[in-house]
């Protein structure tokens, strides 16, 4: 078994390390003996969705979503299209808000892939801390990092999370993220996946079995360190919620 993670755009979009998300899967595959290989895709090249099982696109400045803009029409089709057949996508802050129609900034409106009928509005007073979510799909709650100007309204989709702890999409504490086939939008850094090793092999097991067509369930890894991370920052922020 072999699986290929795709990393959008990597030189534009690597807020707060983010690129750790892509060291997460690769390393939680190899260390059950799954061969894995990373394979940068930078703006400006045509992308092979076929050949991929898992793109991982990080968090980016304004500006980077602008330069990235006019590069994201070439690929708009193909990347639907993958989404739609259910291939599996981690989007972080910049990547969520390009997945929708439009970020609206203060200045200028920067158009998105329209994959997700949302709409994300720039506004004064960046949303900015700790977060900690609770997810009906992960019984571990979630925790991460968000630093956004941007908020988005996200309709009938299905949240990543109920905010525990901190702003969410619209700065009002009460959702967090999209999930839509298997794909996650979230506006949580930290990077995402190291502390929250569940939200990792939920990723992967879908990328297996969309790859080989049976479920594959992964073998448990002692994640010792990983629970200790994601405890802290639930003491710290929901003592309410420690069971
Ligand atoms: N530039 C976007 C905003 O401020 C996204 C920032 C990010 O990726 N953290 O809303």
């Amino acid at each position: 078994m072999k699986l290929a993670i795709g990393h959008l755009y990597p030189e534009l979009f690597n807020l707060y390390g983010d690129r750790g998300n892509v060291q997460c899967l690769l390393k939680r595959l190899q260390w059950r003996g799954i061969e894995a290989e990373v394979v940068p895709l930078p703006a400006g090249e045509k992308v092979d969705f076929a050949r991929l099982d898992i793109v991982c696109w990080g968090g980016g400045s304004d500006r980077g979503q602008e330069m990235a803009a006019g590069h994201l029409r070439g690929i708009r089709d193909d990347f639907r299209a993958y989404v739609e057949d259910g291939g599996v996508v981690l989007a972080v802050c910049a990547a969520y808000q390009l997945l929708g129609n439009y970020y609206r900034t203060e200045t200028k409106t920067i158009e998105g892939l329209g994959i997700l009928d949302i709409c994300t509005e720039w506004k004064p007073g960046r949303l900015v801390g700790n977060v900690v979510l609770e997810s009906p799909c992960f019984s571990t709650p979630i925790v991460g990092f968000e630093n956004h100007a941007g908020r988005t309204e996200i309709g009938d989709y299905t949240p990543f999370g109920k905010v525990l702890f901190g702003h969410g999409n619209t700065g009002n504490g009460d959702y967090e993220g999209i999930v839509y086939k298997n794909l996650i939008a979230t506006y949580l850094h930290g990077p995402l996946l190291p502390k929250n090793p569940e939200v990792c092999d939920w990723l992967l097991e879908r990328a297996l079995k969309r790859r080989y067509g049976k479920e594959i369930v992964l073998e448990p890894l002692a994640d010792v360190q990983e629970h200790r991370a994601n405890r802290n920052i639930v003491e710290r922020f929901t003592p309410s919620h420690t069971k």
